[in-house]
């Protein structure tokens, strides 16, 4: 399949619904990532409970990685490996848009990707954020990740049109990594800090992540 036609159809949904794009947390890069994770969405809206966060879904590329690489970038390490001890096993998952896809056929970029992090690779059909029932199915077959609702999952990555918008597709929580591992001027991205802005200024706030399966 050329390109993302998930993400083209998906991002059609936020003339309906524009909170879909909004994060329920945000960082500038990745060693800021709060750890553990339910920290960061403590007390969202006062005195509701607290976020329990048992699994985390990473991005890569942008994120814990520059893009097209396959290992950790070096200064952010001690933050990946704090985040490992947190979240072992199938807690922790890759979902990337290049390895584990149509992108990477016979998923050499996604095998070296999992013995440079010692983290599961998700190999899946469609691209972010159509593949949230995948990811789900993922965590529901794997007895120790803990996970019975999508509200105990935190999706972790910079763009906020795949990543953030699945996160809230899911009824997950969202963390935005704003600015990445290096500068992206690119258009969508200036496009997405663009409508973020708009939407924060007007008073949207992202949706509540709500529990139990699809
Ligand atoms: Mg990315």
């Amino acid at each position: 399949m050329p390109g993302n036609l998930s993400g083209t159809f998906n991002v059609l949904r936020l003339f309906t619904n524009p909170s879909l794009c909004l994060p329920h947390h945000t960082i500038s890069t990745f060693d800021q990532l709060p750890i553990p994770l339910s920290s960061a969405f403590a007390g969202r809206h006062g005195n509701e409970k607290p976020a329990d966060i048992r699994a985390v879904v990473l991005d890569k590329d942008n994120c814990f990685a520059v893009p097209q690489q396959n290992h950790i970038h070096e200064p952010y390490s001690e933050r990946f490996q704090q985040l490992r001890q947190a979240y072992p096993g199938s807690r922790l998952l890759i979902v990337s848009n290049s390895a584990g896809t149509s992108s990477d056929p016979n998923g050499a970029e996604a095998d070296l990707l999992e013995r440079n992090t010692g983290v599961q690779v998700l190999r899946h059909s469609t691209k972010k954020p159509g593949c949230h029932s995948e990811i789900m199915a993922h965590f529901r077959n794997a007895p120790d990740s803990g996970v019975t609702c999508a509200s105990q999952v935190a999706v972790v990555g910079d763009r906020l049109f795949t990543d953030v918008m699945m996160a809230n597709m899911m009824g997950s929580y969202g963390v935005w990594v704003r600015e990445g591992v290096i500068e992206d001027h690119g258009l969508l991205t200036r496009l997405e800090k663009g409508v973020s802005g708009f939407l924060l200024r007007r008073g949207y706030v992202a949706p509540d992540p709500r529990s139990g399966f699809e």
